[in-house]
C-alpha cells in the first residue's frame, strides 16, 4: 500500500508495511516508475511517527455522477447513457483524519463514499482496453456535497467545491481487482451505505475512456467513480468512515465552520 507521509516537515512517498507498524520510503517520483513495484530507499521510520497525507496531491478530482444502478433505483431516475462528469478542485482535498469543515452556506450536507482512482500518467484518449496502464492504484473518498446548494443552483460547482469537501486514503492499493469490491459508509458507527463496486454502471477503464476523452488527465489526478445508495446527512461532530475491501478505510469528522 502506497501512503503520502509528512514528517519532519518533508512530505513523501512510502510503502506502509501494517503488520509491523512501519513505513518503507519510497526513491524518487511515484509516477515516473516503470515497474508496478516502486524503488526503497532503505530507510524505514515507525508509522507512529508520519503524518499521513491524501496519497496524491491531484491537479484536479473529475467525479462521476448516478453510477451505481442501485443509487439511480434509490432516487428513481433513469440510469445515464453516458457518464455524467463533475469537478472538484484540488483545494477540496484533505488526508485522512483532517476534518471536513460544514460550510456556512448550507443547512444540508451530506456523504456520499466512493471508490477513488488515482491516475499513475498522462492519459489523453486512453481506450478502455488500455486504461490499466494508465492507473497507479484505488483509494478510498468522500465526495462532501451541499445538497441544498446543489438543488438551488441547478449546476454542482458551489455544493461540490468547498475546502475539505473531498477526504482521500489512507493509503493507495496498487494492485487491486477493482469489479466486485464492498464498500460500507458508516456514520457514527452505524452503516449507512453497503454495496459492491459490480453495481457500476460504468466501469473504471470506461470512466477512464470517457473522461480521457474530454480532458488530459495528470499524474496523481483522481476520478471518483459514484456513490452507492444510502446517501445522507452530516451533522458537526459527526464521525465518517468509508471502508473499501482491498484498500482500508478512511476515517474523518465534521467540525464547524468558523
Ligand atoms: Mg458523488
Amino acid at each position: 500500500m502506497i501512503i503520502r507521509f509528512e514528517r519532519n516537515g518533508k512530505v513523501k512517498h512510502g510503502w506502509m508495511v501494517e503488520d509491523e507498524k512501519k513505513v518503507r520510503v519510497i526513491e524518487g517520483d511515484i509516477y515516473k516508475l516503470q515497474s508496478a513495484k516502486p524503488i526503497m530507499t532503505g530507510l524505514e521510520v515507525p508509522l507512529d511517527d508520519v503524518v499521513l497525507q491524501a496519497p496524491s496531491a491531484p491537479s484536479k478530482v473529475v467525479c462521476i455522477g448516478v453510477n451505481y444502478r442501485d443509487h439511480a433505483e434509490e432516487m428513481g431516475i433513469d440510469l445515464p447513457a453516458e457518464p455524467l462528469m463533475f469537478l472538484k478542485p484540488s483545494t477540496t482535498v484533505v488526508g485522512p483524519g483532517e476534518p471536513i469543515v460544514y460550510p456556512r452556506l448550507t443547512e444540508n450536507l451530506h456523504y456520499e463514499g466512493e471508490l477513488a482512482v488515482v491516475i499513475k500518467k498522462e492519459a489523453k484518449h486512453v481506450k478502455a482496453e488500455d486504461a490499466e496502464e494508465y492507473i497507479l492504484g484505488y483509494t478510498c473518498a468522500i465526495d462532501v456535497t451541499a445538497r441544498d446548494l446543489q438543488m438551488k443552483d441547478g449546476q454542482w460547482t458551489r455544493s461540490k467545491s468547498f475546502d475539505t469537501f473531498c477526504p482521500l486514503g489512507p493509503a493507495i492499493a496498487a494492485k487491486l481487482d477493482h469489479q466486485d469490491l464492498r464498500i460500507v459508509t458508516r456514520v457514527n458507527g452505524e452503516v449507512r451505505q453497503d454495496s459492491s463496486t459490480s453495481q457500476m454502471v460504468f466501469s473504471v477503464p470506461q470512466l477512464v475512456e470517457a473522461v480521457s476523452a474530454v480532458m488530459t488527465l495528470l499524474p496523481g489526478d483522481v476520478i471518483l467513480t459514484g456513490t452507492p445508495p444510502g446517501v445522507g446527512e452530516l451533522k458537526v461532530g459527526d464521525e465518517i468512515s468509508v471502508t473499501i475491501e482491498g484498500i482500508g478505510t478512511l476515517s474523518t469528522r465534521v467540525r464547524a465552520g468558523e
